[in-house]
């Protein structure tokens, strides 16, 4: 078995079902988006997945071997990137030096402050770097970027230990629609180059519907429906969920206001 399979699980907080009874699997190079309103349990899924969390019961398999028990640093070194957060990528330093820093830790090499990752590996930084469309800045330092750029730098970052998987959350979070297209349209085509299996969660429904192959709609903890992006737009119960069955109201153009 060659995906990334989610198989019945269940992530309790408190009295709270954050995650209840989710089964999916993810293919090689198939971008998969993951929806549903705030609190739906998208973000814990994530984090069950890459190890933040052990679940209550269930299990996440990839190529036939449990992740469950794993830290975050092992799944992450077992193939299952992610993509940084802002604060993780590091202002002071350049587009160049953050992408060594990543390839030292990789190659289990001792990271310190000063004295830089200047150096370290830097043909395969910049060839990363330029997988990305940021060439001309890779000497800039990070916090000179425009925010669109910043997420472009944390994408070469997720790609610096050659995942298999991809686990973004939010990634277009506060971008402009140009940029979010731009984006988006530079993860699917690296997904499908180098067959990496993208779970993205996503508010705007241009880009789910726009790059998704298939969509996972969550709500309430539970996996309400699955499909490709057709059978989600005509789907009664992801409607129905959203809106309430009296309002016949398009999904793609309503699920555009849900915050
Ligand atoms: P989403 O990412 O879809 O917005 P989350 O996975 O963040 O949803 O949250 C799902 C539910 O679990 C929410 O009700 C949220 O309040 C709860 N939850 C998430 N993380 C925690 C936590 N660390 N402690 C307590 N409750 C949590
Ligand atoms: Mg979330």
């Amino acid at each position: 078995m060659t995906h990334l399979v989610v198989h019945q699980l269940h992530k309790s907080f408190g009295g709270v079902k954050a995650v209840n009874n989710v089964s999916f699997e993810v293919a090689p190079g198939e971008l998969v988006a993951l929806i549903g309103p705030n609190g739906a349990g998208k973000s814990t899924t994530f984090n069950v997945i890459n190890g933040q969390w052990s679940p209550d019961c269930g299990d996440v398999l990839l190529e036939g071997r449990s992740l469950i028990g794993l830290t975050p640093q092992q799944v992450w070194r077992f193939g299952v990137g992610r993509t940084f957060q802002t604060a993780a990528v590091f202002g002071s330093m350049s587009v160049l030096e953050n992408v060594q820093t990543v390839l030292m830790s990789r190659d289990r090499r001792f990271f310190d402050l000063f004295s830089k990752a200047t150096g370290y590996q830097q043909a395969e930084a910049l060839s990363l770097i330029e997988q990305v469309g940021l060439v001309e800045m890779a000497h800039q330092r990070c916090q000179a970027l425009a925010y669109a750029d910043v997420k472009r730098v944390e994408l070469a970052l997720a790609l610096a230990s050659a995942p298999r998987w991809l686990l973004m959350d939010e990634p277009t979070a506060g971008m402009a629609p140009a940029e979010r297209q731009a984006l988006m349209t530079l993860t699917h085509a690296l997904a499908k180059q180098q067959r990496i299996g993208v779970l993205f969660t996503e508010h705007s429904m241009d880009v789910v519907f726009g790059y998704a192959d298939r969509i996972l709609v969550m709500a309430q903890g539970r996996l309400i429906a699955q499909g490709t992006p057709t059978e989600i737009q005509s789907n009664e119960q992801v409607q129905s969920v959203y809106f309430g069955r009296q309002q016949p109201v398009l999904v793609s153009a309503v699920l555009e206001g849900v915050p």
